[in-house]
């Protein structure tokens, strides 16, 4: 075991983990890593009781953000899950960044407990210097959204390029959530950019008071909301159609590169919910009607596109400090992404890039399959 691991281990890790715990397996499945030089582990899945993502700088340890469940039907499913009052906040389409301070600097952390460059770069400014100067034992938990990101460009028009949204405080290592109501003050109090939010309810009028709320959301083509308890230990996610179709529209215009799954459980998705509203024989032709276009539509130009001689995947333009840019693009490289650069300049200091992370799978499988290679189906 490293020193740095070892003296984890001695210190708040070993202590998150309990007596019993076999640490030197446990240390064998943390992933080293160095950030410009700097040595860090994280933990890229769940497991021997240590949630995903969980990462170790210096002597903090970064608390993994837990998996949320998700309700088919809002009643009984929240009325289920919540006894008491119930605070309901905006679920953005963006990434998942968690903020953390160690030794005296600000890193953030991807999902799987990557130190992300280019995330790092945003977070190294006010308010979040100044939050975590204050609250060095805190982890901020937030979604990056806007367009110009590497991970999940998505348009957002109150940001303009990209912005974070605060929607957890934990405490570092055991990561135990700060109430909703403590988070919404300390946010106001540093000027912490928050989740839009929709105040309380109680569990017998939820259903209602969300369904009205979806309804909203989903005229704006936005993702849904997140349900949290007064101690914010317990959280429940529902959606809405906008969401189910425009992720089913994404995945099928790279329709070989996502899991099976991915797409069953989108159509899964809409089926409770037009079930649950009882909509009319009008209404759910419509919703079928548009289900289908999300799905097949992208797939055609898919195949059109690679016909064409394109190439086809995730196209992101961003933009920032020229060091960050350049060390995400290795990290991308060094994970095996395969990138396709269509721009790449420089304006008033900052580096543009423009690319495609190609979608391996569909182009390699499209091209065969439009060379005439057969399906064993
Ligand atoms: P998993 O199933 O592991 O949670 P996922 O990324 O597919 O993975 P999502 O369906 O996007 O999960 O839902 C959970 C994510 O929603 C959180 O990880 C967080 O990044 C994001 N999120 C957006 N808004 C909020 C919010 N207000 N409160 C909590 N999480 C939010
Ligand atoms: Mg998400």
């Amino acid at each position: 075991m490293s020193h740095d691991l070892a003296t984890q281990f001695e210190g708040d890790l070993g202590a998150v983990l309990g007596s019993d715990a076999d640490h030197e397996t446990i240390a064998e499945t943390f992933q080293r890593r160095t950030f410009r030089g700097r040595e860090y582990f994280h933990f890229p899945d769940a497991r021997h009781g240590i949630d995903r993502g969980v990462a170790l700088v210096g002597e903090t340890v970064v608390p993994g953000f837990p998996s949320i469940p998700r309700t088919l039907v809002v009643d009984p499913g929240i009325a289920g899950v919540f006894e008491e009052t119930i605070y309901i906040e905006e679920k953005l389409n963006g990434y998942n960044v968690r903020i953390a301070r160690a030794d005296g600097e600000l890193f953030a952390f991807t999902r799987s407990g990557y130190i992300c460059p280019f995330t790092t770069s945003i977070v190294r400014a006010d308010p979040f210097e100044t939050f975590l100067t204050e609250f060095p034992d805190l982890t901020i938990c937030g979604e990056l959204i806007g367009m110009n990101n590497p991970y999940t460009p998505h348009e957002y028009e109150e940001v303009n390029g990209v912005g974070i949204r605060v929607f957890d405080l934990r405490k570092n290592g055991d990561g135990t959530p700060l109430s909703p109501e403590t988070r919404y003050e300390r946010c106001a109090d540093y000027d912490l950019p928050e989740v839009p939010r929709f105040g309380t309810v109680e569990p017998a009028e939820a259903a209602e008071r969300v369904t009205e709320l979806i309804d909203d959301l989903n005229e704006r083509g936005r993702e849904g909301v997140m349900l949290k308890s007064a101690d914010g230990e317990t959280q429940l996610k529902y959606t809405t159609s906008a969401t189910h179709q425009a992720d089913l529209a994404h995945a099928f215009s790279q329709p070989f590169d996502y899991g099976r799954e991915f797409l069953f459980s989108r159509v899964i998705r809409e089926a409770f919910q037009a079930a649950e509203r009882g909509e009319s024989a009008a209404e759910r032709r419509e919703r079928s009607q548009a289900l289908g276009e999300a799905i097949l539509l992208p797939a055609i130009e898919a195949v059109e596109s690679v016909e064409a001689g394109e190439r086809i995947g995730d196209n992101h333009e961003i933009r920032g400090d020229p060091t960050a840019i350049e060390s995400l693009i290795t990290q991308f490289l060094s994970q095996g992404l395969q990138l396709d650069i269509r721009e790449d300049y420089y304006d008033e200091g900052e580096r543009v890039v423009k690319f495609c992370k190609v979608a391996r799978s569909s182009q390699d499988k499209i091209e065969h399959y439009l060379d005439g290679g057969l399906i064993d189906q």
